[in-house]
């Protein structure tokens, strides 16, 4: 497949190459925050899973750059390069172009002591602002890195947590080399969230944020009540770049509220052995089962906790819904159906569709080609052996 051919097929790869981004996911964080306002009092931020740095370019540019994407800025900002990009003016924009249009931004608000740190297995080309490091998130070693990275009096000899609990929010974009074996793949996608989530119980402050990428397989309804038990309000969702053809989601979870007594524990991560469970049962024991949500604005939401179930709303023109009595059953058993939210704007691009690209298209490179892809070596030694007709075989 030609590189035209793909900006055709997929609208959001060829916009984040004409915007400047380094992945077309920097669309699903815009959007996560467009519905979320996730950078609402935010200066302290750990991008987990953060290469090749899409999530992290776009912490820097609100954050320290102080651009405004919020809500629906960003799709007005670029009307122009949607016009172009459906061929109404029968002409494309280039990225010169695109860059120029974020210069016209009205007014930069760049936050005081912002903190960025990113991680990733494979290494990143570096962010101004951010403080990048190559790591497992799986691996205990990371913990102290990460707290090192955030506080540098933080001591990983004392042995003790951390003096204070800094981060506003943890990202985590983590997805494994897909196998293809749909449930291998979940699992381990499974246990990159679990590595994620003890990262952010470790550092979170009390009202802290946490946003993953998810895999919605059989047994996230327990994934829900897990992180229902540190976070006030869990959520789904699923930005329109992402594509309705994938299982992926995000799960977002706002105001982190550690259980009393809760401490991180750097060598017993959550997931490993039976703390999960013990907690959700006593979680469950302790609470009335009632599990309800609210909506701001069900026009940009679809509900699927309640299909079926009419939209009250109360005096205050809110939408309030609660849980039919059969979720609320599998909630006694440790299982709970988190509110699904669509998110990102409707009449925005569909990831799953093609679009008409002018005649005069032209296709841009990548913003950041993988500084080490998985394949480097197989096409290095595709080259030794004298291209794909060659005479030496890779096998
Ligand atoms: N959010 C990124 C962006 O906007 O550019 C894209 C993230 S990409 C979908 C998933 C990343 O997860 C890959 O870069 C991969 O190296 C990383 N990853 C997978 N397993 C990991 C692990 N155990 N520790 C750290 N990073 C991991």
């Amino acid at each position: 497949m030609g590189k035209s051919s793909k900006d055709k097929r997929d609208a959001y790869y060829r916009l984040a190459k004409e915007q400047g981004w380094r992945a077309r996911s920097a669309f699903k964080l815009l959007q996560l925050d467009e519905e979320f306002d996730l950078f609402k009092d935010v200066t302290r931020v750990v991008d987990l899973c953060a290469a090749p740095g899409s999530w992290s370019q776009v912490l820097s540019r609100i954050l320290i750059k102080g651009e405004n994407f919020g809500r629906r800025a960003w799709e007005d900002k670029d009307a122009k390069l949607r016009q172009a990009f459906l061929g109404i003016h029968g002409h494309t924009v280039k990225r010169e172009e695109a860059e120029v249009e974020n210069e016209k931004q009205p007014e930069l608000r760049p936050r005081k002591d912002v903190k960025i740190v990113a991680i990733d297995l494979q290494p990143m080309s570096p962010l101004q602002g951010i403080i990048t490091l190559k790591a497992d998130i799986t691996h205990p070693a990371t913990v102290p890195l990460l707290l090192r990275a955030l506080d540098p009096s933080y001591d990983p000899s004392s042995n003790s947590q951390h003096a204070s609990n800094p981060v506003d929010l943890v990202l985590s974009d983590g997805a494994p080399d897909v196998t293809g074996l749909h449930d291998l793949d979940i699992y381990v996608q499974s246990q990159l969230l679990f590595a994620a989530l003890n990262l952010a119980l470790c550092v979170l402050r009390p009202g802290g944020k946490f946003v993953a990428k998810i895999f919605r397989g059989r047994n996230v309804d327990l994934l829900y009540s897990q992180l229902s038990i540190f976070f006030e309000q869990v959520l789904v969702a699923k930005p329109r770049s992402s594509r309705a053809s994938s299982l992926e989601a995000f799960i977002v979870c706002l105001n982190f509220q550690p259980p009393e007594g809760f401490k991180a524990s750097l060598e017993d991560p959550m997931g490993v052995g039976d703390n999960l469970e013990k907690m959700v049962r006593s979680k469950v024991e302790q609470e009335p089962i009632v599990a309800s949500t609210i909506l701001q604005d069900p026009t940009s939401a679809t509900w699927s906790a309640a299909p079926g179930k009419p939209m009250a709303k109360n005096k205050d023109g809110i939408v309030e819904l609660s849980l039919p009595e059969d979720e609320a059953d599998a909630r006694k058993n440790g299982r709970w159906i988190a509110p699904f939210l669509a998110c990102g704007d409707l009449s925005g691009f569909d990831a799953d569709a093609s679009y008409h690209l002018p005649k005069d298209h032209i296709t841009l490179d990548p913003v950041q080609p993988p500084t080490a892809p998985p394949y480097k070596r197989a096409l290095e030694m595709r080259k030794a052996a004298g291209g794909a007709y060659g005479k030496t075989s890779l096998a």
